[in-house]
């Protein structure tokens, strides 16, 4: 049910005061940075990117505002004004009452994982995502995949692929009741599925089912207000409400959530843990002064609370969103009408392109994934990043490598920072390696990290 798109268009609801230049390289040039990288996008250095698509964490471009109140940072150690404007700010939009800060979002996940976690308890998850189910494994909990199966299916059009399967639920409590699960930790929209929404109506009764089973939800709400924008866009019902409802409506159906705000709220660093359980927060409270810092500061300067409060504010504004998730859509579409295999829908973040569909001849054990990405690389100096079996890492029971059934490189489009000329310059340099693509060879992997290997593993290429 999408709403009609307008025929006019419609620019960004901003305007550019401040710039920042980005070099140019040459093709021989890059082939011999990404050889000195490993083949690891992570390993480059960010001068050596001309359109840096690796991540839009911490990327964002923040607003005068931000940066006015940057400048009103209280640095005092305890109690500071900052962190009272982003208590005011999380629970006036996200509607959770005790709030406490962390430096970014595995913090809150650290934090949550190990009080709510109990060895050998499973965390249903709508499909997993690198930190948070390493936190949970850490903790001695066992991570199940609840999403449904249209999220693993790279060419299928669901529009809610983000949401969760109940019967995946219902089978964790016929096997071993619902004592045995810590809680539902659910994430609008599913970074791993390529930026996929839930739908209000999934969520509704994903939360009926808990309550029945009286188990928590959590949501990882790095990414809540984009799986907002598609619930106004796709869903019955929403199309009259303001995204700032919507995701007020969403967070109401869970106890809590843990944040990275350097995603949705707009800045370079910075998280937060938010509940209304009273108990949880008293212990996090506690746990936050020996890992991160005092409950009122948790890891952040006062400058950058405030430059999350702010955000906060701003990443609700209806125009806002909209543009951010349309410029997304630009890309994919053009990588779409122009036959490059991608994850369909086009997601709120990041463009996917599906990379066994795009190198069909080069086998999983030879990542096709991490060698589409140095080839866009060397190819145009755009970076992406590898989503696939690297990324998905090994079981820690056999031993064996995680084998998920998506393999992608995402394209992720950071925050405010860039325009529709650079997405046409990726776009063309997609289509043109689509062209080419019988050139581009497997890779070996020669250094593997134990965990989170995807970060700075080592491969050299295949002849
Ligand atoms: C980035 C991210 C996190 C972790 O947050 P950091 O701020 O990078 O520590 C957790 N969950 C999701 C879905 C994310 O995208």
């Amino acid at each position: 049910m999408e709403k009609a798109v307008k025929s006019r268009t419609v620019a960004e609801p901003y305007k550019i005061k401040m710039v920042e230049t980005i070099k140019t390289t040459t093709p021989d040039y890059r082939s011999w940075a990404i050889r000195e990288a490993g083949y690891n996008t992570f390993l480059l250095r960010s001068e050596d990117v001309y359109i840096d698509l690796l991540t839009d964490s911490g990327t964002s471009a923040m607003s005068d505002n931000q940066w006015a109140g940057m400048m009103l940072g209280d640095e005092s150690y305890a109690g500071a004004r900052n962190f009272y404007n982003l208590e005011r700010a999380v629970r006036e939009i996200y509607g959770f009452q005790h709030v406490i800060p962390t430096h970014q979002g595995r913090a809150a996940e650290h934090i949550t994982s190990q009080l709510r976690i109990e060895p050998g308890q499973f965390v249903p998850m709508n499909m997993y995502f690198t930190t948070t189910r390493e936190h949970a494994e850490r903790a001695g909990g066992t991570f199940v995949d609840c999403i449904v199966d249209e999220a693993h299916d790279a060419a299928s059009e669901f529009p809610f692929k983000g949401n969760v399967d109940l019967a995946k639920l219902r089978r964790i409590v016929d096997e071993h009741g619902a004592d045995s699960i810590a809680y539902l930790s659910i994430a609008p929209s599913v970074n791993m599925a390529g930026g996929q929404p839930m739908s209000m109506a999934n969520l509704r009764e994903v939360s009926e089912w808990a309550r029945a089973h009286q188990v928590a939800i959590i949501f990882d709400a790095t990414r809540a207000v984009e799986n907002a924008y598609f619930i106004q866009r796709r869903e019955a019902g929403y199309a009259d409400k303001t995204v700032r409802d919507i995701l007020r409506e969403m967070m109401s159906y869970g106890e809590g959530c843990t944040m990275s705000s350097k995603k949705d709220n707009l800045v370079n660093i910075g998280g937060f843990l938010a509940t209304n359980n009273e108990q949880f927060a008293t212990a996090a409270k506690e746990m936050v002064v020996i890992f991160e810092g005092l409950h009122t500061y948790g890891g952040m300067a006062g400058r950058d609370m405030e430059a999350v409060a702010r955000g906060i504010y701003e990443m609700v504004d209806d125009a806002y969103i909209a543009s951010r998730v349309q410029q997304v859509e630009y890309l994919g579409g053009r990588l779409r009408d122009a036959g490059v295999p991608v994850v369909l829908p086009i997601g709120g973040h990041a463009v996917f392109l599906d990379a066994r569909r795009f190198l069909p001849d080069i086998p999983d054990d030879q990542f096709q994934a991490q060698s589409l990405a140095a080839h866009l690389y060397v190819d145009s100096g755009v970076r992406g990043m590898e989503r696939g079996m690297v990324s998905a890492g090994r079981d820690p029971v056999t031993g064996d490598h995680h084998r998920p059934k998506l393999s992608l490189v995402r394209l992720t489009i950071p925050r405010r920072a860039y325009t529709n000329l650079h997405m046409d310059v990726v776009a063309e340099s997609c289509i043109a390696l689509h062209r080419e693509r019988d050139k581009i060879r497997g890779l070996r992997m020669v250094h593997e990290p134990r965990s989170l290997r995807f970060f700075q593993a080592r491969f050299e290429l295949l002849d």
